[in-house]
């Protein structure tokens, strides 16, 4: 049986997973409980709706869902503005469904009005939010929470088992592991989730926004009136629950039995579960996956997948969330500043820019394919990544360039960029989570990728081919 949003298993999460921004109390005279949608783009399993809706239910008011999108975000592109947007057009028809009220507002130009938040707290008699280490998230929540004269709860849903309970930065992923594991299978239990018992008058819901986005119109043509930057294209992956639940379908019932072996090959499309961009934008929760996987293969059989899903991904949340240089080279360990430092006058082989990095102009057609495959599709394969993160440590003059570079690259041209497992991965190609290895030129005693070890370790010619094929919009 599911636990109802009413019952002591719903308190004990929320009182891991939600904190307080500000210290201001509620406002009495609140017309509604506002949760204001910034990283989780769902109504399913999201630990701040479910916040929101007992609070409201406990102070007999409704619950009004807004969801903003502004075009001064790092990066703001095509790609990133299709994706939330299509997403946003699949939620306001489920919203309407589920007798919910989710409104969306676009601010197309920067010096359009950004306040709708601010106008709406001011009626609010407290504002949730999601808690959200990175993409600017935290940072924007500050600074509203300091502005808003009512409380501020910011809830977490990135983490299946909630990241409070770990309070000091993790060392690896062997320190991790057991711990989350022990906590899996309770924090897996299901909620039966629920609206709340106000409902929202019409008036009330007509007088709040004139500003409102006709997410039925032509989005493109939207996103064509944004100042953003439109030489970063949308994907063709489809966006929204819909499509990514058809894809946790497709994933379990296939390459999940096999995922040890076939997760290994980048030529295989459906090796993995290629669930990142969903996961990120929150249009589906990792518990939703891991759900799916469990009853797919039993817990022993999901296990290297749920390493990956919950212990490696939660390592990146608790990285972001106790180090606040997850962005900086500060968060490596000590052992890696002295190797780098030791071998900083080493030869490089070769020296690039980021530009060149970007236009995938090295003299590697193995990295140029990832490149590539980023730059057409939003991701590249775990397997390639690895390889691409690593050498560009090889090819840019310092480590701290390097990493500037691999930030830029991901930052912009990721679907599933900016996220805490975008800082995890790499950092991790610097060392981060890892130990100490053999001595070698230029990466110290950083483990080592070599491009050329790939040749014998997949079809590395079958995916150049493919993705040194691709047409380039650059
Ligand atoms: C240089 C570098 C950059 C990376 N940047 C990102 C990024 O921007 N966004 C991102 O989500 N992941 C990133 N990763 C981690 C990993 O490469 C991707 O999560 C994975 O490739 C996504 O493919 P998938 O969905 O098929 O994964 P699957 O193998 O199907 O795994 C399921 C889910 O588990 C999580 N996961 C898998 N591997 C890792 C990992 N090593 N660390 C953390 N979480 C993991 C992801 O959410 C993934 O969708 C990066 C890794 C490296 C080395």
């Amino acid at each position: 049986m599911p636990h109802a949003l009413s019952s002591p298993f719903v308190r004990d999460q929320l009182a891991l997973r939600a904190r307080r921004i500000n210290t201001h109390a509620e406002r009495g005279a609140g017309e509604y409980v506002l949760y204001w949608m910034q990283a989780t783009h769902r109504f399913e399993d999201n630990w701040a709706l479910r916040c929101a809706v007992r609070e409201a239910d406990r102070l007999g008011v409704p619950v009004i869902i807004h969801q903003g999108l502004d075009p001064t975000y790092e990066h703001a592109s095509d790609r990133i503005h299709s994706f939330i947007l299509h997403n946003a057009r699949e939620l306001a028809r489920r919203a309407e469904q589920r007798g919910l009220h989710y409104q969306f507002v676009l601010r197309r130009r920067r010096d359009d009005d950004r306040r709708t938040v601010d106008r709406l707290a001011a009626r609010a008699a407290m504002v949730v939010t999601d808690d959200y280490p990175t993409a600017g998230i935290a940072d924007r929540t500050q600074r509203f929470a300091a502005r808003c004269a009512c409380v501020v709860l910011a809830v977490e849903s990135y983490a299946i088992v909630p990241s409070a309970l770990f309070e000091k930065e993790e060392y690896a992923a062997r320190t991790l592991r057991p711990k989350v594991m022990a906590h899996l299978a309770h924090a897996l239990e299901p909620v039966a989730d629920a609206t709340a018992r106000v409902a929202v008058p019409d008036a009330l819901w007509h007088s709040l926004e004139a500003e409102r986005l006709d997410l039925t119109g032509d989005l493109a043509a939207e996103i064509a009136r944004c100042e953003i930057d439109h030489s970063v294209p949308p994907v063709a992956l489809k966006s929204g629950r819909t499509a990514a639940m058809a894809r946790i379908r497709r994933f379990c019932g296939g390459a999940l039995a096999a995922y040890d072996e076939r997760r290994a090959n980048p030529v295989d499309d459906d090796g993995s579960s290629r669930l990142s961009p969903y996961l990120h934008f929150g249009q589906v929760s990792a518990g939703d996956v891991a759900r799916a996987a469990i009853a797919a293969v039993g817990r022993a059989g999901a296990e290297r997948f749920l390493d990956e899903l919950v212990t490696w991904r939660e390592l990146s949340l608790n990285f972001c969330r106790r180090n606040a240089r997850f962005r900086a080279l500060d968060a490596l360990p000590d052992w890696v500043h002295r190797t780098m430092t030791a071998h900083a006058g080493d030869r490089r082989e070769a020296e690039y820019t980021v530009e060149q990095l970007e236009r995938a102009e090295t003299h590697h057609p193995l990295w140029n394919a990832a490149q590539r495959e980023l730059l057409a599709t939003g991701v590249i394969h775990n397997v390639m990544r690895m390889y691409w993160g690593k050498s560009v440590l090889l090819w840019t003059p310092t480590y701290a360039a390097a990493m500037r570079h691999l930030i830029q690259l991901n930052d912009k041209w990721a679907l599933d960029g900016r996220d805490p497992s975008s800082y995890g991965g790499i950092q991790w190609c610097f060392g981060k989570f890892d130990r100490p290895w053999g001595e070698r030129p230029v990466w110290g005693t950083i483990r080592s990728m070599s491009l050329e070890r790939a040749y014998k370790k997949f079809d590395a010619a079958g995916y150049e081919r493919r993705w040194n094929g691709e047409v380039l919009a650059l």
